[in-house]
């Protein structure tokens, strides 16, 4: 496998407790060892993901750790595995970047939410933002993406698949 980035989503446990559709954990793989290592919030996996293409993650990037520690993480269907494309931009300061998993887990769906509160679901609402709010000028549409990560199909829950075959009329694999 190449070296990846990713999220991981939710838990059963959390599930049960109705919080469904949100990531709840970070985790990048050290491209010599390709064990996961995690990631302790959303920022901080953002500095590592913005650059990761060339300036690629290795165990001792994570303060005492090194390929000899085991996995942090561990890649399996005990929980959701979503996979980041690498060097999106780092969230603007003040602004929130928020994903949200359908609930046949087929694809998440990205939004900002900004400083004053809107919520921004595509590029065009974002170019209209900042054509709006000259306090803002600071900022370029490189500053967001609504790139979204892939949903590891192989992680699903299996009461999902069942659902989401028959709302969908397909099988996931
Ligand atoms: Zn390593």
């Amino acid at each position: 496998m190449a070296p990846q980035i990713v999220k991981a989503q939710s838990t059963p446990f959390k599930r049960q407790l109705g919080n469904v559709n949100s990531i709840n954990k970070w985790a990048v793989q050290c491209r010599r060892c390709f064990k996961w290592r995690s990631i302790e919030n959303q920022k901080q996996f953002e500095v590592i993901r913005c650059k990761f293409v060339e300036d690629p993650f290795y165990c001792e990037k994570k303060n005492g750790v090194s390929c000899d520690d085991p996995a942090d993480l561990i890649y399996n269907a005990s929980r959701t595995w979503v996979i980041d494309k690498p060097n999106l931009p780092r969230t603007p300061a003040n602004f929130k970047r928020d994903l949200v998993l359908r609930r046949d887990h087929s694809k998440m769906d990205v939004y900002y939410v900004t400083p004053t509160g809107k919520r921004l679901r595509s590029i065009t609402e974002a170019a209209q933002f900042l054509q709006e709010n000259k306090d803002f000028s600071h900022l370029t549409l490189a500053d967001f993406s609504f790139t979204s990560p892939k949903v590891m199909q192989d992680t699903v829950p299996d009461y999902v698949k069942r659902k989401g075959s028959s709302v969908n009329g397909r099988v996931l694999s």
